[in-house]
Parts: structure tokens; sequence; C-alpha cells
């Protein structure tokens, strides 16, 4: 027990005492202790009383009192203090981040669980046009009125960050990146992305515009390639393994070229209309293909397909599969075995190209479907790749909301998945006789 209790404990023994004394001695034992009990407890009133008065007036000054109470009003004073301590260092660290976030040229917003402006930089006032007097404690959706950024705010799941044009100039683009936090707040941060934009935009035209422009000369030196390699009989013998490299090499830059086009119009053509695709007879003429790549290599390639056809654009989706089944070919020993499968299940419509051959290091596998990316250089080239093929799968799937899953182990083969939503199957007439 504390020192000042039994102290206090004490003084009311001796006071009791005595009072028991005084009222034995006159007979009077009853009135004398309760005249001491409530002589006591006015005492204390009128000291709780002065701490309240204290407490109410937030006087710096404690008041003085001795015993028990001397004690209290001590850490009360010290409890005071060192709240107050605390409060000031927060009040600074708060000032230095609303000046450092004020300092910002991105914008960074507050936004409570129900979806309305707590707080906002400098910033976003010049980004989203906000005004203080009129916009706090307004639903954010009301203020940025695109139905994209209400979509995706209402979706709550901000993995990705969302693009959209500035809502005060359709030329600047902002670009959105929520982070949820506390109770479902949301913490917003805008930058504008226009430059960078631009700069992409620049490169995918230049790359195009390359591209587009050594298409010609390329086309004329293959054809005059291949018309001395039909009349090689009548050009000197030692000719003869020049033209061939030759031949091989305009073929492979050709390829790039092709690749190169397609994936800048797969950047940069938007809207286009999806429609039916018939999957199962596109993957039996590709399978077709690829035996006839395979030639004297002969390799075993099965096709297993159910009969469901697909929303979205033919000639894209014919590009990545060709691309996957081909490179199955590419980088599998003769004789290998190539296993083409289309299903769909419960979760999504898949289709999957299983090779035994080479297969890839699990250290390559996340880039992969980056340009350019290859896992064995040398190889891919004696192959004719251009390493642009798990690019080109990579757009053509994300333009058709799937995506695209590798499984590998070097030396015994890869499996290369694509997953498709199950809303974008669409059930044939036979598919529907054969499930009634
Ligand atoms: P490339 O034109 O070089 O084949 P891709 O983009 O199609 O380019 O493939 C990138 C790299 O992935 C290839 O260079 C190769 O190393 C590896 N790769 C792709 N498919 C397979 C496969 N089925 N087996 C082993 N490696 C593969």
């Amino acid at each position: 027990m504390d020192q000042s209790w039994r102290s206090a404990l004490r003084r009311l023994a001796l006071a009791a005492g005595v009072a028991a004394f005084v009222g034995w001695l006159l007979d009077i034992t009853a009135w004398t202790l309760l005249a001491v009990f409530v002589a006591y407890t006015i005492w204390h009133l009128k000291q709780l009383r002065k701490l309240q008065l204290w407490l109410q007036s937030q006087d710096k000054e404690t008041p003085t009192s001795d015993g028990l109470w001397g004690k209290v009003l001590d850490d009360v004073h010290r409890l005071q203090k060192s709240h107050l301590q605390t409060q000031t260092r927060l009040k600074a660290v708060l000032t230095r981040v609303q000046d450092s976030t004020a300092a910002l040229k991105d914008g960074v917003l507050m936004v409570d669980s129900h979806g309305n402006l707590e707080w906002w930089n400098k910033a976003s006032n010049r980004l989203l046009g906000l005004k203080e007097a009129t916009d706090l404690g307004q639903p954010i959706t009301n203020l940025v009125r695109d139905p994209n950024f209400k979509a995706y705010f209402d979706h709550a799941v901000y993995d990705e960050p969302l693009e959209i044009a500035s809502p005060l100039n359709q030329d600047i683009t902002l670009q959105f990146h929520i982070t949820l936090f506390g109770r479902r707040d949301r913490l917003i941060l805008v930058q504008n992305i226009t430059r960078l934009k631009h700069l992409e935009a620049m490169r995918q035209d230049f790359v195009a515009n390359v591209s587009h422009e050594l298409r010609t000369p390329l086309t004329v030196i293959t054809g005059y390639l291949e018309t001395f390699m039909e009349n090689q009989d009548m050009l000197p013998p030692r000719w003869g393994r020049a033209l061939g490299q030759m031949n091989q090499q305009s073929q492979r830059m050709q390829n790039l070229v092709n690749d190169l086009l397609l994936l800048s119009r797969l950047e940069t053509s938007h809207n286009q209309d999806h429609a039916e695709v018939h999957v199962q007879p596109m993957l039996q003429t590709i399978v077709r293909d690829a035996q006839s790549l395979s030639g004297e290599r002969q390799h075993k390639i099965s096709l297993e397909s159910v009969d469901i056809n697909l929303l979205g654009l033919d000639n894209e989706l014919r590009s990545a599969f060709s691309n996957l089944v081909f490179n199955a070919v590419k980088y599998t020993p003769a004789n290998g075995m190539i296993n083409v499968r289309y299903w769909q299940d419960e979760t999504g419509v898949y289709f999957s190209v299983q090779d035994n051959g080479i297969g890839i290091d699990s250290r390559h596998i996340p880039r992969l479907t980056e340009r350019f990316y290859r896992a064995d250089a040398s190889r891919s080239m004696d192959t004719g790749g251009t390493g642009l093929g798990l690019a080109i799968v990579k757009h053509v799937l994300l333009r058709h909301e799937g995506r695209l899953d590798i499984q590998s182990r070097l030396g015994k083969g890869s499996t290369f998945i694509c997953h498709f939503p199950l809303k974008r199957a669409i059930e044939t007439a036979s598919a529907q006789g054969q499930s009634a």
C-alpha cells in the first residue's frame, strides 16, 4: 500500500480513537464518532471540489494539499504535463506532414469509410478543381464525375492504378492510386502522367513507323533472294551458302517487323468489336501448321478441345494460340510430346500447351513476357525466334481479360496456360446438344 494511503488511514484511526475516548468520557461515543466521520467526509468533499474546479479552470498552477489529496493532485498534474507534451509532439509531426504534403506536386486526399472527402492537399485543388469552402465532406464520386472512377472506387480492389482524363482538362491524364487504411478509409494519390503518356505514345509511334518503313525494302530483298534461290544452278556454287544465310536472316527480319507491327497494334488500337470466335476449328488448323513446322522432327502433337466459342478477336487469339503451340515445337527436341488442350470448368475457359521439351529455369519465368527476353538467346536465334512471341500473347490476353500462367522445369518441359473469364464463353449448338 502507498505511503500516503497508510498515513491517511492512520489519521482516520487516530481521530476515531480520540473521538471514541472523548465520547466514552462524556458517555456520547456514538455522537462523537458520527461528528468525526461527518467532519472527515466534508473535508474530503472540499478537496474533491478543489480538484474539480482546478480541472475545469485548466489553471496551470496546481492547488496544494497535504496527505492523500496532495499525492492525487501531484499525480494528476504529472499526467496532465505528459499528456500536454505528447500533444505538442503530435501537433508538430502533423504540421510537418501537412507542410510536406502541401508542397507535393501530386494530389493526396483522405476519404472516410462513406466515401466522403475528409482532407486533401493543395495540389488536389489544382488537379481535380476541388474547393475547400464547398467540397469538404462531399462524396468524392460527386466531385470526380467519371464513370470509370466511380466503378474503380466502388469496386474497392486497388491492385492496379486507374488512368482517366482530368475533370478540368481532357488533354491531361491523371493516374489514381488508392490505398485502404483504418476502417475502410481511403488514401488517394493523384499524379499527372500526361508527359509519360506522350513519351509512351512517341515510342509506340516510332516503333510502328520504323517497322512500317522497313516492310517494303524487306519485301523487295526477300523477293529477289527467293528468285536467286530458285535459280541457284545458274549461279556460282559458292554463292549457295551465302544465299541460304541471307534468306534465313531476311526471313527473321520479316518476322521481327511483323511481330513489332502486331505488338504496336495491340498497344494502340482499343475499343474493337469483340465477336464470337470459333476456337475449335482454329486450334485444328494451328495444330496442322505445327505438325508441318515440326517436319522431320516428328513431334507427337495431340489436341483435346471442347466446342466452346470465345468472345474476342479472331486474329489476335489465333496469333496468341499459335505462338504458344509453335514455341512448343521450337523448344522441344525431335519426337517430343506436345499436348494442346482447350476446356471449360466452373471457374473459366482455359487453353494450355504442354510439352516435354527443354524447359525453362525458374529464374527466367517472371520475365519471359518482356519484349526480347529470352531464356536461351542462342537457341531462340537458331529457331528464328524474335523474342516477341510471349509479349504478344500477354497483350492479347490482357485485351481479352485473360492471363497467362507459366509452369516449367529445366530439362523436363513446360506448360503455358491461358485463363479466360467464364463470361467470355459462348456455348455452341453442338456443345448444348452434348450437355442436354
Ligand atoms: P522467341 O521468339 O525467342 O521464342 P518468345 O517471346 O516466344 O520469344 O519466348 C521467349 C523465351 O521463352 C524464348 O526465347 C524461350 O527461351 C522461352 N520459351 C518460350 N516457350 C518455350 C517452351 N515451350 N519451352 C522452353 N522455353 C520456351
